[in-house]
């Protein structure tokens, strides 16, 4: 592709063990979790998102958040943890557990934010700022705070979300002091033209050096082609499922995450390191199956195998 720098690093996070597992109809055993993570941290994912710091009644799924969060610390020292946390509490919980970066959820539909948070999206605003006051008390040890937009390419309870509504919003929780502000489309309704716009005009306010990864969803299959649209804006880190998992439980109609494994195909065809070994991380879905049988995965590249044409970045470097 023309207008690209020579091979540059693309960050893959790893979002399986939360946004997957808080949408599967079954729970996931805290070991297994243990085992399919370390599977995934072998192939050389240096981000995961591991728990969610919800109340255990609203999400069992997430009951073993901070064993999670501090058995990855413990046995990965290469992995750098995120965790969710939806409020103050939350994000204590979290980073007494050891989370390294905290994704703060602020929704730009206020229809979401009401139903994921159960607050408008003026009160979570506010609770961002606590949240920021809390973690710079914390100096040194504070954990990297993270506002996640979610709904920002549109909502299936209240449609359209207005791209100038998003725009001031992540103004908003850069002056509020978030270390970094990232869009989110949780229902996977984005098309390139729009990912392009919105990555654009987001970055314009919050800077480049403060614009988090892109956290797409594939309902629509837009998913890869979303993804090549804002490489080509310079976005140099994007969220992604194993096998495709996720979606979120208080956003009716969202359906899983783009795929990690076809992800790191795309990037690493198109030049782009991305630290992972491709067919590694394919095997990692066996533990991912193992811990959660019965949960439909998808995958292009796992179902067709990886093709002897296939050339990794850095191989072909
Ligand atoms: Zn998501």
């Amino acid at each position: 592709m023309r207008n690209m720098p020579d091979r540059p690093a693309v960050l893959v996070r790893e979002v399986g063990p939360r946004d997957g597992l808080q949408n599967s109809r079954a729970i996931m055993p805290t070991e297994a979790k243990l085992h399919w993570i370390a599977a995934m941290a072998g192939a050389g994912l240096r981000e995961i998102d591991v728990a969610s710091f919800v109340p255990p009644t609203a999400m069992p799924q997430m009951a073993d958040a901070a064993e999670v969060v501090r058995a990855v610390r413990q046995r990965h020292p290469s992995v750098r943890a995120v965790a969710l946390a939806p409020n103050l509490r939350g994000a204590q919980n979290a980073a007494a557990a050891g989370a390294q970066t905290l994704v703060i959820p602020v929704s730009a539909s206020e229809a979401h934010s009401r139903s994921n948070v159960r607050r408008s999206r003026v009160e979570q605003v506010h609770a961002f700022r606590g949240i920021v006051e809390w973690a710079r008390s914390l100096g040194e040890a504070a954990p990297r705070i993270e506002a996640g937009i979610s709904t920002a390419f549109g909502c299936s309870l209240q449609g359209m979300v207005p791209e100038e509504e998003v725009v001031a919003l992540a103004a908003e929780l850069a002056e509020a002091g978030a270390d970094v502000v990232a869009l989110a489309d949780t229902l996977g309704y984005a098309t390139p033209a729009q990912v392009r716009r919105l990555v654009r005009a987001v970055r314009g306010v919050v800077g480049a050096e403060r614009f988090g990864n892109l956290h797409l969803h594939d309902t629509m299959g837009t998913g890869l082609a979303n993804v090549l649209a804002a490489l080509e804006e310079g976005v140099r880190g994007f969220d992604a499922a194993l096998g495709g998992l996720g979606g979120c439980p208080f956003a009716p109609g969202s359906v899983g995450n783009i795929n990690t494994e076809d992800l790191v195909y795309l990037l690493e065809s198109e030049g782009f390191d991305t630290g992972v070994d491709l067919a590694a991380l394919i095997a990692a879905r066996e533990p991912l199956r193992a811990g959660l049988p019965g949960e439909p995965l998808s995958g292009r590249v796992a179902a067709a195998g990886i093709p002897r044409t296939f050339q990794p970045a850095r191989r072909a470097a």
